[in-house]
């Protein structure tokens, strides 16, 4: 690995950041002591600072030189609502909550790559480190957005990357074009009309009715998606009765669809409303079907994977660099501002000994070891983008 022997010598630092911001975890718009510290720590570099975005969301602007070229590395702040089962010194301190995902590494990845940035001003441009709350489950990063992220602190391209357990450390994954899922979350209530169990023929009777609309639905994947697309359609709830000699009067199914293709995620939603009402009317209830969109397909756009994977490479080397990784069907909420910019979204390998285990497993920890790996890809990253030479 070909680490600058600056980041080299940040790594006690850098590791004692993110143990402290690993004692601490904070789920979803609560990372107050999070982005105080990230706030604190820019600014100590003299970066310029802007709080709020998002609630908690932070933005550091560095700029150098006289181009007008911008970049934006994005890292994500939060927590999962997780008991933390670790017992090493630097073990959440919060019941219940933990960096169950690794966002404290790369929360202090950006912070390094910031910090060297700042100091060896080795590019020409704007360099934005965008720090967002709220990865997890409600997408802080698209509120960023919606308040204004990118019209105040504009960018021409977007990068975002995520640890990733079971790979060998320096190395990293990523793919053109989608490498994650939509993940969209859906609700249907059948509206019946309850009655006595021995009676049924005085009743209309949801909890039939939703059966034949949770297998209907899976015909979905099977029959009208394309063979040669993917698409997962998961009924994860039934709620409906509440004992055994009562029909109920309505049924509530929730549950998640992915998808790669915003085609087959608009025709996924149309097709689950099409079959939950029709059903629900032929046999004489009412459905009421919403939708909501929460996480976009994560899109790499080629021209800017390419430069991520010559950055890597510099690093690692060209075999330790997977350039077209299989996409998962888990989501990511930087999706939304892929949408937005151009960019790409990339993986690190957290490691694959003894005693790694995967994300959201609460024996889970960030591997310290890549540190330096990390915050020495943004810098390579942003110094390639925004090099000296273009001008
Ligand atoms: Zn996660
Ligand atoms: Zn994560």
């Amino acid at each position: 690995m070909k680490i600058l022997p600056e980041i080299k010598e940040m790594h006690d630092e850098l590791t004692e950041w993110r143990h402290r911001i690993h004692q601490h975890p904070e789920t979803a718009f609560e990372e107050y002591r999070t982005s105080d510290f990230v706030a604190e720590k820019l600014e100590s570099f003299g970066i310029e600072v802007h709080r709020g975005l998002g609630k908690t969301g932070v933005v550091g602007t560095l700029t150098q030189g006289s181009g007008n070229r911008a970049i934006g590395l994005r890292a994500d702040m939060d927590a999962l609502d997780l008991q933390e089962l670790n017992e090493f010194d630097h073990r959440s301190q919060i019941d219940g909550k933990m960096h169950g995902c690794g966002h404290d590494g790369h929360t202090v990845m950006l912070l390094g790559a910031a910090k060297h940035l700042a100091q060896s001003k080795n590019f020409d441009g704007t360099v934005r480190f965008i720090f967002q709350p709220a990865e997890e489950n409600v997408a802080g990063g698209r509120v960023m957005i919606a308040d204004g992220l990118f019209d105040m602190f504009p960018v021409d391209s977007v990068y975002g990357m995520h640890n990733m357990p079971g790979h060998q450390v320096g190395t990293f994954a990523v793919c053109k074009g989608p490498i994650m899922a939509s993940a969209d979350f859906f609700e249907a209530r059948i509206i019946g009309n309850g009655g006595h169990g021995a009676f049924p023929h005085l009743a209309t009777d949801p909890v039939v009715i939703a059966s034949e609309i949770v297998l209907a639905w899976q015909n979905i994947v099977s029959r009208n998606v394309d063979p040669l697309q993917s698409a997962v359609v998961t009924v994860a709830q039934i709620n409906g009765g509440h004992t055994g000699n009562v029909i109920p009067a309505d049924v509530v199914l929730k549950g998640t669809t992915r998808a790669f293709d915003p085609q087959v995620q608009d025709m996924i939603e149309s097709r689950m409303r099409q079959i939950a009402v029709g059903i629900a009317e032929a046999h004489g209830a009412k459905a009421e079907f919403t939708y909501d969109r929460r996480y976009a397909p994560t899109i790499n756009t080629p021209d800017e994977t390419d430069e991520a994977i010559a950055a890597a490479i510099e690093l690692v080397g060209d075999a330790g660099v997977n350039k077209e990784v299989t996409p998962v069907m888990g989501a990511e909420d930087f999706s939304w501002m892929l949408k937005e910019r151009p960019g790409c979204y990339i993986m690190i390998a957290n490691g694959s000994g003894e005693g790694s285990c995967h994300v959201h497993n609460p024996n889970y920890d960030f591997n310290d070891e890549i540190l330096p790996l990390g915050a020495n890809y943004w810098v390579r990253l942003t110094e390639r983008i925004l090099t000296q030479d273009a001008n």
